[in-house]
């Protein structure tokens, strides 16, 4: 290695982790809770006293702090509840339900005191949101501490959480404490409750959970308790269970942004270790028609753990449960509530997406109510890959989130990804958009910036943004990193606006000894092309057309096949124009786009199929 070399390469390892700090390097603040919670199982009432140290990490005096009281969403009359009955295509299980709600089956949560330093806090409940107005300012880079007591009812299981799902599991416990609400560069995120997205500030909780003693307890973190517990937990000294007939669950997690957790007196508690990753945990009803299907599910859990750490990065905590519960499948950090009540592919299914969230949702802490497409859409394109990897196929696994994205963009409903995800008009919308648009918008970043760099890209984002909030500027200058090109024009235009992608070929020609291509813009969405030219004996030849907007082109040997580059196509042109030499007789076809990898709105305009002998085709 040369002196002049060395120096260089020493200089862009200086320079890669400068940039990967300027990366995501936005203040964030810091919680730690301290929780004592006792369930009384026969009423469905619950107490808490809570110590919560708060570190201000922002460059601003704070003088009041917010909290959510999710559970007041399931009342008669809340902002849940209305949305539900007013929206045009209300979420099946919701419905009128929460309007028929009686008293001993709503939800209630309430802050009854709390105290910074000895001195009153004032409150103020507004539904789902808690104002407290600190007794003392809370300044830049200062902490404070607040302690209070809540008190609250398990309403009956609506959505997500709540007691007595349809599955008959007593308890699903999730957004159930005053959950502080998280302050970033954007403001307070004191958003009431509609039953979509969450969002909260990293920190560490230490729980203790006191209920009857003959529930079986899942939760986020670790327990440190199991030689007081039994219940399936593994522990290296003998179960010696304290008197009386309740007992009390120690939990701790490091690192993660909610705390939830569930019981049930009939749940089977199985532990799986892995070498390679993280504890496996699964809790379902101890039932022989569930059993069938559960204890094979261990064994799919590791594959599609050792898979996601391979490729997109570390799974960082010690445990992962998987636990009977809730609705169908919801993601919480170092946990998942899913519906058991499944066939293998289904709940496979559903085990792979929840526990993929680990990555984009429990690592990558991105706000899901602004950036919904980036939690679920990036979950789905994982999740994606895991499914081909654990059951097989060669096809495009990424190919219904392009049908399902063009689906939303041909019913009239569609909305920007940009909007809040409680604010799109249809929850068809919110969903399309959030799953199948996600999903899709990183397939088709592949055309763009090369298969390769899309995989490495994604590594690089999780490098720079595990245990943050990222927002969509992160993940572009991932892959503007990565890729060395300008990625703006995609990330602005595809998130923020609903244009549509229609790329045609307009015209194929002989002239002289050429073979004269032109290619027409019709959508107004602007993207890179790729041309594949088919011979008559099955030969191929691919070109690349980059976008003149992207500064660049991605490499010909990082994509899915070699290709030749061809000069960039000047965003402000309607009309491409290139030449091959050849004869057009030797030509079978000519195709944009020949991997269906992006979101083109007229495949019928795409390709060009040439009978023998005809000597050049015309579109109007
Ligand atoms: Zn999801």
């Amino acid at each position: 290695m040369s002196h002049a070399f060395r120096a260089a390469s020493l200089l862009a390892t200086l320079f890669a982790s400068f940039f990967a700090q300027a990366q995501c390097d936005r203040w964030q603040q810091r919680v730690k809770y301290d929780m004592d919670v006792a369930l009384n199982a026969s009423t469905h009432r619950f107490t808490g006293i809570a110590t919560l140290a708060y570190t201000n990490n922002s460059p601003d005096t704070l003088r009041e702090v917010f909290f959510h009281l999710y559970f007041n969403a399931f009342r008669p009359g809340s902002e849940m509840d209305v949305r539900s009955r007013t929206i045009a295509d209300p979420d099946a299980r919701v419905t009128d339900r929460i309007a028929a709600l009686e008293p001993h089956e709503v939800g209630e949560l309430r802050v009854e005191r709390m105290a910074q330093g000895g001195k009153a806090v004032q409150l103020e409940h507004l539904g789902t949101v808690l104002r407290a107005t600190l007794a003392q300012p809370l300044l830049p880079g200062r902490s404070t501490t607040l302690a209070y007591a809540f008190a609250g009812q398990v309403p009956v299981q609506i959505r997500r959480s709540g007691r007595d799902n349809a599955e008959g599991v007593a308890y699903s416990m999730s957004q159930w404490y005053p959950k502080l609400a998280e302050y970033d560069h954007r403001g307070w995120h004191a958003i009431p409750y509609v039953g979509r997205e969450f969002h909260g500030v990293w920190g560490d909780f230490d729980v203790r959970l006191t209920l009857d003693s003959a529930y079986t307890v899942a939760a986020t973190g670790v327990l440190q308790n199991p030689e007081q517990v039994g219940h399936g937990y593994p522990s290296k000294k003998a179960v010696k269970r304290p008197a009386g007939n309740t007992l009390t669950w120690r939990f701790s997690a490091k690192d993660v942004h909610d705390f939830a957790w569930a019981a049930d007196k009939d749940y089977k508690h199985v532990v799986r270790p892995m070498a390679d990753g993280p504890e496996l945990h699964f809790f379902y009803k101890d039932t022989p028609e569930l059993e069938a299907v559960w204890r094979q599910l261990p064994e799919y859990m590791e594959k599609n753990f050792r898979f996601m750490n391979e490729h997109f990065g570390r799974y960082p905590w010690p445990q992962y449960s998987f636990v009977q519960g809730g609705d169908g499948g919801m993601e919480y950090p170092m946990l998942t509530l899913i519906t058991g009540n499944r066939r293998l592919g289904s709940l496979v299914g559903v085990s792979v997406h929840e526990s993929v969230h680990s990555w984009y949702y429990g690592v990558l802490a991105s706000n899901e109510g602004r950036f919904a497409w980036m939690d679920e859409g990036m979950t789905e394109y994982a999740s994606s890959k895991v499914m081909q990897h654990l059951f097989g196929g060669d096809g495009d696994p990424h190919a219904s989130s392009i049908d399902g994205y063009l689906g939303l963009a041909e019913s009239g409903k569609h909305e920007p990804a940009s909007m809040h995800a409680d604010h799109f008009n249809t929850n068809a919308a919110y969903g399309a958009t959030a799953y199948s648009f996600g999903e899709m918008l990183i397939h088709q970043l592949g055309s763009v910036v090369g298969e390769k760099d899309l995989a490495q890209g994604l590594r690089r984002y999780y490098a720079a943004c595990k245990f943050k909030h990222p927002e969509p500027i992160d993940l572009e200058r991932a892959f503007e990193k990565q890729s060395g090109l300008e990625l703006d024009w995609y990330f602005d235009e595809w998130v923020s606006s609903t244009r549509t992608l229609d790329y045609a070929i307009a015209e194929v020609m002989q002239v002289g000894d050429s073979i004269r291509i032109t290619l027409q813009r019709k959508g107004e969405m602007l993207m890179p092309v790729d041309v594949m030219l088919v011979g008559r004996d099955g030969g191929q030849l691919l070109f690349h057309v980059p976008l003149s907007l992207a500064r660049g082109a991605k490499r010909p040997d990082r994509d899915r096949a070699p290709f030749t580059q061809l000069p960039s196509w000047q965003w402000t042109d309607p009309r491409y124009t290139f030449s091959v030499k050849g004869d057009i007789t030797s030509l079978a076809g000519v195709t944009i786009d020949p991997f269906t990898r992006t979101a083109e709105r007229d495949r019928d305009n795409d390709a060009v199929i040439f009978p023998e002998g005809v000597r050049g085709v015309a579109r109007p």
